[in-house]
């Protein structure tokens, strides 16, 4: 077996590993952001009379009041999101630098380095504007709202029926649940764009490393990004291989599941 295709079953096995973890921040991420359903159900409480139900007087108070509601989705989904970024970004940096030094003996980053490398694809992931025209706090933003209209709707509905509080926690559950693809879209597109960032700023910063590969997600659609970028040969290196400082393969489009390996230099095939 050559170097390079040691090094391309290590990261074929962490982008594998990656997956798992990334399915594990979706669930975290929902989690966070499900927090809010006990905001809300003490929020319910004190506008309760005494038979269970809110007064139709108070509804616009209440209506009002879901404006602290929003901020507290965005705050658990602002804290949830950014963890998921640090998280990807220190085990891809570990996986990588552990990978180069067990197939052609790079020198292991330190643990400064590290910390270093993993500050800038934060930085990086963070302040990127999408194709949406949004940083990654605008798309929480974004959802947040979403959130707040869908529960005045539900929240209006109810309480103009005179339904008890009771059902009314029933039915922002299912707000909820209704909701939680919009959250596993964002945790799917940032957790793996931090990971493909990760990635390739690692090899802009190692000499072994000549070129990044470009492999296309799971989907396999000749109109998705990844698998036009995985055909493409844009610096004749040969298809699918580009530079580490391309930025345009840390991200192809929303809901990507692509990742990217490592092409060797020549001197340690
Ligand atoms: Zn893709």
């Amino acid at each position: 077996m050559t170097n390079q295709e040691k090094l391309d079953a290590i990261m074929e096995k962490m982008a594998k590993d990656y997956r798992k973890l990334n399915a594990t921040q979706q669930a975290f991420a929902i989690k966070e952001i499900a927090r809010v359903r006990g905001d809300i159900a003490d929020l319910l409480a004190d506008f309760a009379a005494d038979d269970g139900t809110i007064k139709r007087q108070r509804l616009s108070r209440l209506l009002r009041e879901l404006t602290e509601i929003e901020d507290l989705v965005r705050d658990y989904g602002v804290t949830a999101i950014d963890a998921i970024i640090k998280e990807t970004a220190g085990f891809t940096t570990t996986a990588v630098s552990a990978g180069l030094a067990a197939t052609v003996g790079a020198k292991a980053l330190t643990s400064a380095q590290m910390e270093r490398v993993n500050r800038d694809i934060f930085e990086y992931v963070v302040k990127r504007f999408g194709d949406d025209g949004l940083v990654l706090s605008d798309r929480v933003w974004r959802l947040s709202g979403d959130m707040r209209d869908e529960l005045s709707k539900v929240l209006r509905a109810d309480i103009l029926r005179g339904e008890a509080v009771s059902t009314m926690i029933a039915n922002i559950r299912q707000v909820h649940d209704n909701e939680t693809w919009k959250i596993r879209r964002l945790v799917v597109t940032e957790g793996n764009t931090a990971y493909r960032t990760a990635t390739a700023m690692n090899a802009s910063r190692s000499d072994v490393v000549t070129a990044v590969r470009v492999h296309r997600g799971a989907a396999n659609r000749p109109e998705h990004r990844c698998t036009q970028l995985e055909r493409e040969d844009r610096y004749g290196m040969g298809a699918g291989l580009y530079l580490p400082s391309d930025r345009e393969i840390y991200n192809m489009h929303v809901n990507c599941t692509g990742y990217l390996t490592y092409g060797l230099n020549e001197d340690y095939l």
